[in-house]
């Protein structure tokens, strides 16, 4: 039987979603996680750079067992720019961690967390396109559709954790006029755990090593894209080969390509009491440092933890709000800017900020404290 009342609904069971149902896994709390799919699993070509700080997350979440034989540890990550001086490589080893971070596909990360929903004791309403939220304080509204039928659940807190596709709400969009086209490629050398950041005018290139390949991220102008996706697999490997250089040796192969437009997307409003915003619908990330999902997976953290300090009835209300808020400022706001900071200035062909790159990047391979704290807040968020 679907409830008609519970402590919290969740809405949207991707990633974020499913983490903060097993989170509150001993609440004691009614949840209940609405997705619109039929299932929680999804065919999602997206290769996901999770962190150091997200494994420790998800090992609490008790997923990580489940995901680790997938996940391709990053032991090294090597960041140049395309014509310019400069560069930086960060070593896990250096910086005494057993990897930098690890390469996972979007796929099995989602299926090792919707392996843990069953367990978690939140009703699990599949199929269920939620089509308003009317958030209140003390008990809020959700209308959804189901199998052709238009239902409604109330909850105390609604959480909007559907990506920020689906739900018309007051947003700031900042469009870097960017499309990521996304594939697999093979390099003549084997990757070693070693990835890549490499900034070019056009945009940052990302590659990370996943099994025996590598996961290929490729900024590209939004005017260029089609081109790009329409060459045959050789001219792309060859305009690959000369945009990256050749320290990977020869590209061989490059499968299954697709495109993602790329927004740095925000909230303009704030909270209204009885609705809180993670993951994506909270912020959507240029994936220049592969924040996106660390970050969101941070939110859902720390809302289990606000939950779980508060009482039933402080659910949702102004001063729960605030504490979560409190918590999340730094973090969010760090991950935000330095993301935005890394497009602005990394891709961008101005002579004087070439240098000004170089010397950025020299100066933090050189200097010991810097590069730390550079890694630390990559690996556990900003306020690390
Ligand atoms: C090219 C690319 C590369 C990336 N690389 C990285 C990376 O390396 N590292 C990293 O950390 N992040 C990365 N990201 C970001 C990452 O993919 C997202 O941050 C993450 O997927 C967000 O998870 P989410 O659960 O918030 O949203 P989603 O993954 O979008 O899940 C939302 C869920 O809500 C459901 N839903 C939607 N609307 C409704 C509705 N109306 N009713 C009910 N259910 C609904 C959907 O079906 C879905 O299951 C990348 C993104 C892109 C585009």
């Amino acid at each position: 039987m679907t409830p008609s009342h519970v402590d919290i609904a969740i809405i949207g069971g991707g990633p974020v979603g499913a983490a903060l149902a097993i989170a509150l896994k001993d609440s004691g709390l009614a949840v209940a996680v609405l997705e619109a799919k039929a299932e929680f699993a999804a065919r999602d070509p997206r290769a996901l750079a999770l962190s150091q700080g997200t494994r420790l997350i998800l090992e609490r979440l008790a997923t990580w067992d489940l995901l680790a034989a997938k996940a391709t540890p990053i032991e090294t990550i090597h960041v140049s720019q395309r014509g310019g001086f400069g560069r930086a490589v960060l070593e896990a080893k250096e910086l005494a961690v057993p990897a930098l971070g690890y390469t996972t596909e979007y796929g099995d990360l989602y299926a090792a967390l919707a392996a843990g929903l069953p367990d978690s004791g939140a009703v699990l309403i599949t199929g269920a396109r939620v089509t308003a939220v009317r958030p209140a304080s003390g008990c809020g509204l959700v209308e959804y559709e189901q199998a052709g039928l238009a239902r409604t659940l109330t909850a105390r807190l609604l959480v909007l954790a559907d990506g920020g596709k689906s739900l018309p709400g007051e947003v700031k969009v900042k469009d870097y006029g960017q499309s990521a086209i996304i594939c697999t490629v093979r390099t003549e050398a084997p990757h070693n755990g070693r990835a890549y950041e490499r900034f070019t005018p056009a945009g940052p290139m990302a590659l990370l090593p996943l099994g025996d390949d590598y996961a290929l991220v490729w900024t590209t102008q939004a005017d260029e894209v089609e081109t790009r996706m329409q060459w045959d697999d050789a001219t792309f490997i060859a305009e690959l080969q000369s945009a990256f250089g050749d320290r990977q040796g020869r590209f061989l192969t490059a499968r299954s390509r697709s495109v993602f437009p790329l927004r740095l997307i925000t909230s303009a409003a704030a909270d209204q009491a009885g609705l809180v915003r993670i993951g994506n619908a909270a912020q959507t990330l240029h994936p220049v440092a592969g924040q996106g999902f660390n970050l969101g997976l941070r939110d859902a953290w720390w809302l289990a933890e606000t939950i779980l300090d508060a009482s039933r009835e402080q659910l949702g209300d102004a001063a729960f709000l605030s504490q979560y808020h409190k918590h999340r400022r730094w973090d969010v706001g760090g991950g935000i800017a330095m993301t935005d900071i890394l497009v602005d200035v990394f891709a961008n062909d101005l002579p004087m900020l070439s240098q000004v790159r170089g010397l950025a990047l020299t100066a933090m391979d050189a200097v010991s404290p810097l590069k730390t704290l550079f890694a630390r807040k990559m690996m556990f968020g900003a306020q690390a």
